[in-house]
């Protein structure tokens, strides 16, 4: 098995895919030749086209129909949630994805007896937008909550010069927790009058002008980058406040869904096959028919035509552009578009022998050289790791090209967060989320969220968008159902704005 290494943007996904052991990564990925069997399931789990396999690929032709009313290009949580929906709705649906299991960056994949996340981590359990969403669709999920682990914290948080403290609001002082609250209470209610002026400035200097506690400075810091990858700095106003928000509307709700995050994906495959609808892995679509400002369907990579009355994208914007073929869609929304920033970001998976911390799930680690938050699965959900091992996803955004060098960074952060962290290390594995990645975190920066945000609605009649890129403003994938309803809505019940 060949690796174009100069294609890869280092997602990790191919090692933790291998069964053999045979590709490692330090930020890019190298195959162990003398440990692969030429699986070739490595080709179905990059992102990137990385892998030339040495024979041909047998060919795989899934049984497809040439009409559905919905085609929908990638089973994200975004693409899924739409898939259910529209199914649930009647709809004859059909959802196309590239890899060899759906989910995109909202799933785990099973790696040394653990599951390791592709990307997030959690929503914020049943009070989220998700929960709400799924309860819509009657779909029922266990959550492993704060409650059932006898926690009360959702976040604890740890300095390098090695000061703790359980809770965000032992962080900060009377006066500063009073000016934090009086920040996002005249946030809000300047949002809900249609002011859009939070829009424009960032979190730092919006919570700033209320107070110059610099550790509530620090707890609105971690907070804006354990959602997003966003240094305060970088964040919209309005954006961190709607965070905070959801973050107090869960509340002591937090939960991850037990089993993980892919038990979302699973019961909405579930639910898209039960409602007539169908999912095809490893079936990428090359282009989006258009005739006469219309989608009409959709061509896979192989050649076969699907016609659709709806076409559904969610590959991110950058690939949206080339599957319609930019002469189909107004210079300046193409520029958009193609402009769009995704946040530069990765995380470091590790399983330790002994927890790194236990006061909450989450660690926020302020003042670090690279790592800000530190989310621990197995707190709320032990049977995510066999052999009574820990899971820790410690996640950072990068501000360089060179990602060996970004990672010895987020190590040295871990060692001193933890300092026997060396000795309990079992493994690790770095994702990084860079280069040509599809916009990590894309629908967050300024210019993406508030009344900047990207419409769901293209210019292309019956062509819609849904995913990270057209959420809400809010925890990162938590928000994709706003766009997804709003898709729904036009739909359903035929109603454009
Ligand atoms: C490190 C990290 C941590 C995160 N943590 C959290 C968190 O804790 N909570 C949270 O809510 N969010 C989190 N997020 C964000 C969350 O993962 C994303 O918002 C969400 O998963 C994006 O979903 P999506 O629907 O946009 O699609 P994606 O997950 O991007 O999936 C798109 C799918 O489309 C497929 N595809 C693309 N092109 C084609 C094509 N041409 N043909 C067929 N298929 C195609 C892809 O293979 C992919 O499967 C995190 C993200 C990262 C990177
Ligand atoms: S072909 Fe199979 S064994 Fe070889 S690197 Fe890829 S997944 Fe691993
Ligand atoms: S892009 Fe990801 S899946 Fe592809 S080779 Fe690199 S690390 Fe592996």
């Amino acid at each position: 098995m060949d690796l174009i290494k100069s294609l890869c943007t280092g997602c990790g996904y191919c090692v933790l895919i291998c069964p053999y052991d045979a590709l490692k990564t330090d930020g890019w990925a190298e195959v162990i030749p003398q440990n692969c069997t030429d699986c070739n399931l490595c080709v179905y789990a990059c992102p990137s086209d990385c892998f030339v396999p040495d024979a041909p690929l047998k060919p795989y032709r899934p049984r497809i129909a040439d009409y559905y009313d919905v085609s929908i290009i990638g089973s994200g949580i975004g693409g899924l949630m739409a898939g259910a929906a529209l199914a649930q709705a009647g709809y004859s649906v059909a959802v196309f994805e590239k890899l060899g299991f759906p989910g995109g960056r909202y799933t785990e994949i099973d790696y040394k007896g653990a599951a390791v996340t592709t990307g997030a981590w959690t929503n914020l359990g049943p009070n989220s937008h998700i929960g709400r969403f799924l309860a819509d669709l009657q779909i029922k999920l266990d959550y492993a909550s704060l409650k059932a682990v006898g926690l009360t914290e959702q976040y604890s948080v740890r300095f390098p010069d090695g000061r703790r403290y359980d809770s965000l609001f032992d962080l900060v002082s009377g006066a500063g927790r009073k000016a934090w609250l009086k920040a996002i209470l005249n946030g809000k209610r300047q949002t809900e009058t249609g002011d859009n002026a939070l829009d424009q400035i960032s979190a730092a200097d919006y919570v700033a002008a209320f107070s110059d506690d610099p550790n509530l400075l620090a707890a609105v810091d971690a907070i804006a980058a354990t959602a997003s990858g966003l240094s305060s700095r970088a964040m919209p106003a309005s954006e961190y406040i709607q965070i905070t928000l959801d973050g107090r509307t869960a509340g002591q709700e937090f939960a991850m869904p037990a089993g993980g995050v892919r038990s979302i994906v699973k019961a909405l495959v579930t639910s898209l096959r039960q409602a007539g609808g169908a999912l095809f892995v490893r079936s990428p679509i090359a282009a989006i028919g258009v005739e006469a400002g219309r989608a009409t369907g959709v061509q896979l990579a192989d050649g076969r035509r699907v016609r659709s009355r709806f076409v559904l994208h969610n590959g991110g914007p950058r690939a949206f552009v080339n599957l319609v073929g930019p002469a189909n869609l107004p210079a300046n929304y193409v520029a958009r578009l193609t402009n769009l920033k995704g946040v530069e970001c990765a995380a470091l998976f590790c399983a330790t022998r002994e927890p790194l911390f236990t006061e909450a799930p989450i660690t926020m680690t302020p003042q670090c050289r690279r790592v800000v938050g530190i989310f621990s699965p197995t707190r709320l959900d032990p049977s995510l790791a066999k052999n009574d091992l820990h899971l820790f996803d410690a996640f950072f955004p990068t501000y360089s090209d060179d990602r060996s060098a970004e990672l010895a960074l987020a190590l040295a952060d871990l060692r001193d967060l933890f300092p026997h962290f060396d000795d309990v290390l079992e493994w690790s594995v770095p994702m990084f989320f860079t280069g040509s990645w599809p916009g990590a975190e894309t629908g967050q920066t300024f210019g993406q969220t508030g009344s900047n945000r990207l419409d769901p609605v293209t210019p292309i009649e019956n062509c819609f968008l849904v995913g990270m890129d057209v959420k809400g403003s809010g925890v990162a994938g938590d928000l994709i159902p706003l766009g997804v309803r709003q898709v729904l809505s036009c739909i359903i019940d035929g109603i454009l704005p």
